[in-house]
């Protein structure tokens, strides 16, 4: 799946009007094969359905009916990810997304479908280009959220003797490295072209060390820029290993951009910039519009806050009252903080950073927020 069509489908998600009936979110880990996840999908449905009321549980059963469907007849594939959305009623709705990367087995139900596990792979595995060369040809491939998506050959063209010609043997190897260069200089062009036609922000070489670092040795300034890594392979080694190996160095080198983020979110805050962090106040730049990008660790885990129907008050705190403190209503509706964040997020169209591992991030209270204008109370602070 390319990430321009999971980017679609996260916005459709996000923007899912509520109706009365729950979503259950269903993702599931295949890298042990379908099998292995089916006994923990049923249990987790039996828990579900015990922790409902009888409406709601015979909606949760109609809902749950099309994803056994789909598991059931879906054909055989090399996806390791697998995610699902159902919600039966008066509004159905079905979504199912096959992956290339591994997700976590993890169900759950709500009046929205649960999306951070979308947010992460999407931040995570953004798009890149491997351009890989041996002696005889290149491949340059886009690799989309783990997998090729766009695969282009070269072959070096043939060297041969002029008939005619009796080459001295110093002349010859003028003319074979002549040709190497030309074909290098030909392979970085059509990788240049694959990255900016295509959108890949991100380029691996690979190959055999002597030929990677005439390749380095040759690229333009803009594209050293982007260079993520080199790895070494041989024309013998299969294309999906070495795929497989760009993707920790990628991820890696997406680690080091988070923190380059968090960074930024620092200074903004040393200098009391545009930026808020922790939980509430990040809740509430995201309830006001005024986010540009939300940066969260991978381990955040803020609980459960809720919001009053009637009014919109939205508390970052476990529900403790039973009517909204500011216009009385009993109409209020817990939800999952993280999830509520990054759906609102979306919906706003924001930057999303999942952060792996920062400390600096979490002694911020793990998230944190860079502004796109300040909120008007700080301008009265300034003022006065
Ligand atoms: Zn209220």
């Amino acid at each position: 799946m390319e990430v321009k069509t999971l980017q679609r489908h996260i916005v459709t998600l996000a923007t899912l009007k509520e109706t009365g009936a729950p979503v259950i979110s269903c993702y599931l880990n295949l890298e042990r094969g379908p099998s292995a996840c089916q006994d923990v999908l049923s249990e987790r449905v039996q828990t579900l359905r015990k922790s409902l009321g009888e409406p709601e549980r015979i909606q949760l059963d109609a809902a749950f009916r099309p994803i056994e469907t789909y598991l059931r007849s879906r054909p055989a594939s090399d996806a390791l990810g697998l995610a699902l959305f159902s919600r039966a009623g008066e509004q159905p709705f079905f979504l199912a997304l096959e992956f290339r990367v591994p997700l976590p087995t993890w169900i759950s139900v709500n009046h929205t479908p649960s999306i951070y596990h979308l947010v992460e792979i999407k931040d995570n595995y953004d798009r890149y280009v491997i351009l890989f060369a041996t002696e005889e040809r290149a491949r340059i491939l886009g690799i989309n959220l783990g997998s090729i998506t766009q695969e282009v050959w070269k072959s070096r063209p043939e060297l041969r003797r002029r008939i005619g010609h009796e080459w001295t043997r110093e002349h010859y190897q003028d003319h074979r490295r002549e040709r190497t260069k030309q074909f290098i200089r030909e392979q970085i062009r059509i990788a240049d072209q694959l990255m900016s036609a295509g959108g890949y922000g991100h380029l691996i070489l690979a190959g055999p060390a002597r030929l990677t670092a005439a390749v380095r040795q040759a690229l333009p300034k803009h594209l050293v820029a982007r260079l993520v890594d080199i790895v070494s392979a041989t024309a013998a080694d299969r294309l999906s290993d070495i795929v497989a190996a760009t993707l920790q160095p990628f991820l890696e080198h997406e680690e080091s951009e988070s923190l380059a983020m968090v960074d930024q979110l620092l200074k903004q805050i040393h200098t009391h910039g545009l930026a808020v962090a922790g939980t509430h106040s990040s809740l509430a730049a995201l309830c006001a519009g005024q986010v540009d990008v939300l940066v969260l660790a991978r381990d955040y885990a803020p609980g459960e806050g809720w919001s009053c129907l009637a009014c919109g008050l939205t508390v970052s705190e476990a529900k403790s009252v039973a009517a909204c403190p500011r216009c009385q209503s009993g109409q209020l509706r817990q939800f999952d903080i993280k999830e509520e964040m990054v759906r609102r997020a979306e919906q706003l169209g924001c930057g999303i950073e999942v952060v792996d591992h920062s400390d600096l991030l979490m002694q911020l209270g793990g998230v944190g927020c860079l502004l796109r204008y300040a909120d008007p109370a700080y301008y009265r602070e300034k003022a006065a």
